[in-house]
């Protein structure tokens, strides 16, 4: 039996939601673990790594709110 496919919102990957994953559900397993947690991003990155990505998620979340805002319009 298949398990549902979710997209993890901490690095994108697609993994099988399964019953007894630990974690959050949009979470894969990877960055359900307390240190990716503790992080709030993937484990291992360097503070600059850290803050570009930062920077590259705010610069996704600008270009979505634009989207969502050009629909109206
Ligand atoms: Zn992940």
């Amino acid at each position: 039996m298949a398990f549902p496919i979710k997209t993890c919102v901490v690095c994108g990957e697609e993994f099988e939601l399964r019953p007894d994953k630990p974690g959050f559900a949009n979470r894969c397993p990877e960055c359900s673990t307390p240190e990716a947690m503790e992080a709030g991003d993937k484990p291992g990155l360097s503070p600059e790594e850290r803050k570009a990505q930062s920077e590259v998620n705010e610069a996704r979340r600008r270009a979505m709110r634009d989207l969502l805002y050009r629909k109206d319009s």
